[in-house]
């Protein structure tokens, strides 16, 4: 059985990172999309929010399960018994970063074999950060949400009132 994870902030989740779970759940026999809480970046969306969105985004996606957790990526792995871990890879920015963190968890743990994947063209240009920036300049990227998250980032930006006047 092979069980893969595809770890990640997805702060929000976008059609970028659909691409990456529908050609991962093809791959593998098993998929664990697992929302990780120890980054330094300061998230839009609570974890839980973000656990709701990918699991409602997923559904109808039998072999594909959501789950979190604050430690090591290998000590999780280890726990569900996931020997492969997934990375996409949209520019060279993004190899030399990956290609120190892949390094890192084979150190950490000799039988994690990270695999990568290429980002679809037409999602390369897209990250969560980007995204949330142009929303906040009130740009329109509902085309790259899956689902009810455009309708909730604007929600959160206008809760925290981050969203810029259209005109300065
Ligand atoms: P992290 O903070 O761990 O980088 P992200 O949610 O930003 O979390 O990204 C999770 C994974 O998804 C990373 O491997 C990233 O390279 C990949 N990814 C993000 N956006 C895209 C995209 N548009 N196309 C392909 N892969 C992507």
């Amino acid at each position: 059985m092979k069980i893969a994870i595809f770890p990640g902030t997805f702060d929000p989740l976008t059609l970028g990172h659909i691409d990456l779970i529908k050609r991962g759940r093809a791959l593998f026999d098993q998929l664990a999309v697992a929302v990780m809480t120890n980054t330094s970046k300061t998230p839009l969306f609570t974890i839980q929010e973000r656990v709701e969105q990918i699991r409602e985004a997923t559904a109808g996606m039998d072999n594909v399960s959501v789950i979190t957790t604050s430690g090591l990526t290998v000590k999780l792995m280890n726990k569900i018994g996931a020997d492969y871990l997934m990375r996409g890879l949209r520019n060279t920015t993004d190899f030399q970063y990956e290609r120190d963190i892949a390094t890192m968890n084979k150190f950490l743990d000799h039988d994690v074999e990270t695999v990568f994947f290429l980002a679809d063209p037409q999602y390369q240009h897209l990250s969560s950060s980007l995204l949330k920036e142009v929303a906040i300049s009130g740009g329109d990227i509902s085309a790259y949400l899956p689902g009810k998250i455009n309708e909730a980032l604007e929600q959160r930006l206008k809760e925290r009132q981050l969203k810029r006047a259209t005109d300065d």
